[in-house]
């Protein structure tokens, strides 16, 4: 998302830009890193950066025009974490490596309940789910992503944690239910939220 889309959704939620401190990241695809600065100067100015080292290393040596703009000069502002660190108090972030080369998805847990920032894990929320293994144009290491998505999916179906995948339909935020040998999902409705 722009930096300007960015805010507004923020602001639309109660937040201002500058009430942002910590900033963690997913992966490098552009999609995740575009809203990180504009014209040089910091979306979030009082942020510090969080990313996995194995992801934010891979890029690095990538040469990619759009981590080389946003995400490589808050270099000195970013922390590199490994599988099972923790950025900040109900923070764990998780190897979920495949669909990028240092992919990490990230378990929130506050006042007994969890939920998982799964990003890209799973890009189709029939698919991915139904045919885990299948694979995918946007994986860059397919079998890797197929496995990461199996794991996921089970812990998930297994420990009942809700998720946010940045690709699921509205409201991007759902449940994952066995069914049969596979998987199917299930979004939060309205009466759960209230
Ligand atoms: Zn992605």
């Amino acid at each position: 998302m722009n930096p300007e889309g960015l805010k507004k959704a923020l602001e639309s939620a109660g937040y201002t830009a500058d009430m942002v401190d910590v900033v963690v990241l997913t992966h490098m695809h552009g999609d995740h890193i575009g809203g990180l600065m504009e014209g040089g100067v910091p979306t979030f100015p009082n942020a510090r950066y969080v990313s996995g080292r194995v992801e934010y290393d891979a890029w690095a040596a990538m040469g990619d025009a759009t981590f080389d703009t946003k995400m490589r000069p808050l270099a000195d502002r970013t922390t590199m974490i490994e599988d099972g660190a923790s950025a900040f108090s109900g923070h764990t972030a998780m190897a979920a490596f495949g669909h990028t080369p240092g992919h990490m998805v990230h378990l929130i847990e506050s006042e007994g309940k969890s939920l998982l920032i799964a990003a890209d894990f799973a890009n189709h929320y029939i698919w991915s789910l139904a045919r885990p293994d299948w694979e995918v144009k946007f994986d860059m290491d397919k079998p890797a992503a197929a496995a990461t998505r199996k794991k996921l999916l089970d812990m998930m179906a297994i420990d009942k944690i809700p998720f946010v995948g940045y690709h699921m339909p509205w409201p991007g935020m759902g449940y994952i239910e066995p069914r049969a040998d596979a998987y199917h999902y299930v979004p939060l409705s309205y009466q759960l939220m209230l």
